[in-house]
């Protein structure tokens, strides 16, 4: 029997209109616990690194995270892995709300889409009962509008879905696959989107089964009071009204400007007012005490929900107020937008046709107003029409289709992928090494373990580390003890540090654990998270049945992340690649963050280029990927793990 897991993944090939129902192994769930990494071992085995992102060849997975459906709380992540058609590289995105918990209630604990429907269709799963549907009554709804739809087509209010809307369907590289108003970004939709798959419904009913279900439930009852009321964990960003953080910190308009002053008393008094008269409602994911999401009405608008910066976005990339996101976020969320990326896209259109790069003729019809012209270019990105056919390729792919300049434009993406707009003063060099190297594709699915800046006082110092639970080792805290300043920290913690803040992400990527409860409040933002590498082995063990401890879990980051890493090689990515924008620090030093970055390297155990080395490889178990490499002279037999030095033969 299994247990925490169902031991079943969804197969559908879309080419062929098949659908099965495939036996899982499990041993790859003890090397790789599920969630991601069990979906990027799916990657490894069925995608060439010469299949195109927009190819039948390419794979779309649906994956419930290990501890979801179980009684741990805040344990409902669906994590959605594909390669991306705007990076070509792996692309990593999660939804949160109730789709993952239902599938695995229907009785799977993924769906791998592959192939491409000639037509456009949608998936209804209902426990053992699966079809592939005509979608054609759906094209070009939202994703809300796609949702309700289906619900009324299949009468009941139970089904959980995930759709894409229209910016999907048009394969627009910022499509995001929608569920509940909770979004899979950084472009997965436009895979759905090539695959012709409009949505998946889902109706499961069945139970799931504990190894030790006593113990699990007294460790997730305590666990539920303790998120309950800790004032740390959460999105508390999305519900406070104080939002200065964002608003002083962040940048504005094509993520240039940066406006110290702006937040005020008055400011919050009056978007106070404008959030209660719009908000109807807060909700939370599935089986989390947490209320995080704000759901706001908007007269004439739909209805949309809101987290963390993501209620920002629009109006700063514009130099507007909250008003302008309440206007154009619920349009933007139902076309299936990312609201990360597309304001920054749009910003960017909007700063080469006042530097004359772009001319009146690219924009025809275009109005004078800056919010009028914002919902213009949705428009066109959306629909991929005139210079929105462009547009909708992201920032780094437009700039580079424009040409005359524009390539200097574009200044906020990694590996062509846009970046949360931040410029500041001094180097955080663990900051470089977690851009430079972070293959989640955004900084927030990297960082949280550790604080972003030294505290001033010894006395704050030690007040913040001595109820600092997460921390998986004590250097740790005496790193944290000695830092005074941002950019003065030594190499050493650097990559130590790095390496923990992914650790507790591609953790929580396994298991299906909510970032906002763990990862990403590990460190920062009071540093009092309700999971950490010390309790997640106990829930695993008592939910899956799986022999784990800390050593062992550690292992398993390891692998999960050189896998991904591996993944990405295969495609090409090399150390050249890995570099943040050159103005997300005003001051540089090239050789000090290159030799940081030889460093990094070698204490992962990778090469010069950023390749892990055989002895790595093989060390976690994925000698297969060492041979692979080996074969295809990705690597040479004597390599090292160090800066430059290659073993005696
Ligand atoms: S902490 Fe908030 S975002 Fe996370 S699972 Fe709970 S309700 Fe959802």
């Amino acid at each position: 029997m299994r247990y925490g897991e169902t031991g079943f993944n969804l197969e559908i090939d879309l080419s062929q209109g098949s659908i099965d129902r495939v036996e899982t192994d499990p041993k790859l769930t003890e090397l790789f616990l599920g969630g991601q990494g069990t979906a990027d071992k799916i990657l490894w085995d069925r995608v060439p690194a010469e299949v195109e992102p927009f190819s039948p060849e390419n794979v779309l997975i649906f994956s419930s995270g290990l501890l979801v459906g179980t009684p741990v709380p805040g344990a409902n992540r669906t994590i959605v892995n594909t390669f991306s058609s705007q990076t070509n590289l792996h692309a990593h995105s999660l939804l949160g709300g109730y789709f993952g918990a239902e599938l695995k209630h229907a009785g799977y604990d993924k769906i791998v889409i592959s192939g491409r429907s000639s037509e456009l269709v949608y998936l209804w799963i209902n426990n053992d009962k699966v079809e592939i549907r005509d979608a054609s009554h759906l094209r070009g709804m939202g994703c809300q509008e796609t949702a309700e739809q289906i619900k009324r087509d299949l009468k009941s209010e139970k089904i959980q879905v995930a759709a894409i809307g229209p910016a999907g369907e048009n394969r627009v590289n910022m499509a995001s696959i929608d569920h509940s108003h909770s979004s899979a970004a950084r472009g997965v939709g436009s895979i759905m989107g090539d695959k012709r798959l409009k949505a998946i419904a889902i109706r499961g009913t069945k139970d799931l089964n504990i190894a030790r279900p006593t113990e699990l439930f007294e460790m997730c009852q305590n666990l539920r009071k303790s998120i309950a009321e800790n004032p740390y964990v959460g999105d508390w960003m999305a519900t406070d009204e104080d939002d200065s953080f964002h608003h002083n910190n962040f940048s504005w308009g094509n993520a240039r400007v940066r406006r110290r002053d702006f937040w005020s008393k008055e400011l919050e008094e009056r978007w106070r007012n404008l959030k209660y008269k719009y908000m109807n409602r807060q909700t939370s994911c599935y089986n989390c005490p947490k209320v995080c999401h704000n759901v706001i009405s908007f007269p004439g608008k739909p209805t949309f929900s809101y987290k963390c910066y993501g209620k920002d976005t629009y109006h700063m990339a514009a130099f507007q107020e909250l008003d302008f996101s309440y206007e154009i976020l619920g349009i933007s969320q139902e076309y299936g937008l990312d609201s990360y990326s597309t304001p920054q896209v749009i910003a960017f259109a909007l700063e080469l046709y006042e530097a004359g790069i772009l001319k009146d003729h690219d924009f025809p019809g275009m109005p004078v107003n800056v919010r009028e012209r914002f919902f213009y270019l949705l428009e066109k990105i959306v629909h991929r029409e005139g210079i929105g056919d462009i547009l909708a390729n992201g920032v780094s792919l437009a700039a580079r289709q424009i040409g005359n300049g524009a390539e200097a434009y574009d200044h906020n993406t990694i590996k062509r992928f846009e970046q949360l707009p931040i410029k500041l003063g001094r180097l955080n060099p663990v900051y470089f090494l977690m851009l430079a190297t972070g293959e989640k594709m955004a900084i927030t699915q990297i960082e949280g373990s550790f604080p972003q800046d030294p505290l001033p006082t010894i006395e704050q110092r030690k007040e913040f580390v001595n109820g600092w639970v997460s921390v998986p080792d004590e250097k740790f805290k005496k790193y944290f003890m000695e830092w005074e300043k941002r950019d003065t920290i030594s190499n050493e913690a650097s990559c130590a540090i790095c390496d923990w803040n992914e650790a507790m992400h591609y953790l929580d990527d396994a298991t299906g654990i909510c970032g906002f409860l763990s990862s990403f409040r590990g460190g920062q933002f009071g540093g009092r998270s309700a999971y950490h590498i010390h309790n997640m082995p106990p829930l695993i063990s008592f939910a899956t049945g799986i022999k784990m401890d800390e050593t062992l879990l550690w292992e398993v980051f390891q692998r999960n992340r050189t896998l991904v890493r591996a993944l990405n090689v295969r495609r090409g990515m090399r150390r050249i690649d890995e570099k943040p924008p050159e103005d997300h620090w005003a001051i540089r030093d090239h050789d000090y963050e290159q030799k940081l970055l030889d460093d990094y390297y070698e204490f992962k155990g990778w090469n010069k280029d950023g390749i892990p080395t055989k002895e790595t490889l093989d060390k976690l178990g994925l000698d297969y990927v060492s041979e692979d490499f080996l074969q295809k002279g990705i690597l040479k037999d004597n390599e090292a793990a160090s800066a430059g030095k290659e073993k005696k033969a």
